[in-house]
């Protein structure tokens, strides 16, 4: 018997996604998947997975029936059917944490993540299927990491989807109840699904053996970043061949008042040969950002800022330059996930943002146009008294096979514009950095602010050429609507391509 409890609130984690859900169910296994799914089919009631509600919009806000999957979050062995291949798998549970996997990785199997979003209180399955990305021009985001995915969807079916020739042998496949799928089209838009296919329980993931990061954090000049970033020099070592790991960009959107430029932080992630030795300030952060970041005194942080929000917001861009500098680091070595997480989730998740992908393939840099109208904006705002209250960060991903990745098909840039709950205008502030992106070509983020979507169709038939494939499994899977969900439905998921007029359901 599956516990099914009634009318609880959920929020996700900065309470703008809200609502009393009629039945809240944890379940315990696969089977309590399948029951509930059936179950609410059989009421014709919507029924929704969440993760850590850790997405700012409402991509994950349930209607009638909420699944959290926080009890199905084990490690599971390799099933036996799989191909010999090179590759280092891992199997586990859809709900559990990036920060309990990355452990499990590192203390059972010596392996490590190859990359991941600034935290880790996401679960696999949610930062997954809204396409969740760390930097690294190289680097996939995190669906690409995926081999093999078991979904349970419409009827309970149990499905083992992976791409064509992927990683289980169908002569040795032998699950019971579960149908090995082999397709392209069904494992590329079941990648990135936000959550309208169904409930995924498991995921077999492509691994790295251990390995180490160096990171350092410089401050520079914009005038002086922005040409390395245009000419890309800036993602290569001294020798100009070594492309770097992994480049973050951190941007006061303000002049410096004294120095009438806007401040940048670069962060570098280097690979580092083997273990490494590391001495007193290779071991720990920058400790004042350590501090102030986190508990017990990041409170503190978050009064000071809105305090100032509220007071004095003239002060701001002064705060955030000091800010940016605060975080400055000459190195940081550390084993691989312990690096690419940037921490300061407390005081993240008092803040809000929206963020765009650009195209950057062949010499593409309109990413660049889109943050210098964007600082042009904030000193105009700032004429009016209202200010964006957090500084803004540019990364870089590799390009993406899913379909409704921002970045299929292409090397992207990301532009993430953060606002600190509470901060005056906030709303209409991001909106228009929101234009401003979509005016140059940046592509929302699905798991963070991106009202520009509303209402516009058009867009996103724009932003990604296979939805049309995309669309036609969401209307195999979910052609009764039973993972829809109010995010799906704004958005007319699953009819934009055919070009139906109305939204199918509300
Ligand atoms: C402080 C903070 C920092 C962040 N940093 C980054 C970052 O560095 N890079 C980045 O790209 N994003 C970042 N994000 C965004 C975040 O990674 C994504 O929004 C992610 O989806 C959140 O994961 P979650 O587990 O909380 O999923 P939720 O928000 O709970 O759900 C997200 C979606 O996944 C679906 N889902 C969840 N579980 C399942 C399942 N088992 N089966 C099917 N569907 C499922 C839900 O239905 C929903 O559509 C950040 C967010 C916060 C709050």
């Amino acid at each position: 018997m599956i516990k099914i409890k009634k009318d609880k609130l959920w929020k996700n984690t900065i309470k703008i996604a809200k609502r009393k859900i009629p039945f809240y169910i944890i379940p315990q296994s696969i089977d309590d998947i399948v029951t509930v799914i059936k179950k609410a089919e059989s009421e014709n009631k919507r029924i929704k997975a969440v993760g850590s509600g850790h997405s700012f919009s409402d991509v994950a806000l349930p209607k009638e029936y909420l699944v959290n999957l926080k009890k199905i979050n084990k490690a599971l062995k390799l099933p036996s059917f799989l191909r010999d291949t090179n590759q280092l798998l891992v199997h586990v549970e859809a709900g559990m944490t990036i920060q309990k996997f990355n452990k499990i990785m590192d203390k059972k199997e010596g392996l490590c993540i190859t990359n991941m979003g600034g935290i880790d209180e996401q679960t696999l399955a949610g930062a997954i299927s809204t396409g969740t990305h760390g930097t690294g021009m190289d680097l996939p985001s995190l669906p690409g990491l995926v081999r093999s995915i078991l979904l349970v969807t419409i009827g309970g079916k149990k499905l083992r989807i992976e791409p064509e020739n992927g990683i289980s042998d169908p002569n040795k496949h032998d699950e019971k109840d579960v149908e090995l799928k082999q397709n392209d089209q069904l494992f590329y838009s079941a990648l990135v699904n936000l959550g309208c296919f169904g409930i995924v329980y498991s995921y077999i993931l492509g691994m790295e053996r251990m390995y180490y990061l160096k990171e350092s954090k410089e401050c520079f000049k914009w005038k002086d970043i922005k040409p390395k970033l245009e000419d890309r020099s800036l993602f290569y070592e001294a020798d100009g061949k070594t492309p770097i790991r992994g480049v973050m960009v951190q941007v006061n959107p303000y002049k410096n008042e004294e120095k009438g430029d806007n401040t940048v932080i670069v962060v570098k992630h280097r690979i580092l040969k083997g273990k490494p030795k590391r001495n007193l300030n290779d071991r720990k952060r920058n400790w004042l950002s350590t501090i102030f970041g986190n508990p017990p005194l990041a409170p503190l942080s978050i009064r000071f800022i809105r305090k100032k929000l509220l007071n004095k917001p003239e002060k701001l861009p002064r705060l955030l330059d000091q800010s940016l500098r605060s975080l400055k680091d000459s190195s940081y070595e550390n084993k691989g996930y312990k690096v690419l997480y940037q921490g300061i989730e407390y005081v993240k998740v008092r803040a809000y943002d929206s963020e765009f992908a650009f195209d950057i393939s062949g010499d593409k840099n309109n990413y660049i146009v889109a943050i210098e109208k964007m600082f042009q904006r904030a000193e105009e705002n700032k004429q009016k008294g209202i200010y964006q209250s957090s500084p803004m960060g540019i990364r870089f991903v590799d390009k993406s096979p899913a379909y409704l990745s921002p970045e299929f098909g292409k090397k992207v840039a990301y532009i993430d514009v953060p606002f600190v709950l509470g901060t005056p205008k906030s709303d209409d502030f991001l909106m228009e950095y929101q234009e401003i992106m979509t005016k140059e070509g940046g592509i929302p983020h699905w798991g963070k602010i991106n009202t520009i979507l509303n209402g516009k169709p058009e867009l996103i038939r724009k932003y990604y050429p296979e939805l049309a494939k995309w669309e036609e499994v969401f209307r195999d899977l979910n052609r009764n609507q039973t993972f829809s969900n109010d995010f799906s439905d704004r958005l007319n998921l699953g009819f934009i391509s055919i070009d139906q007029k109305e939204p199918l359901i509300i």
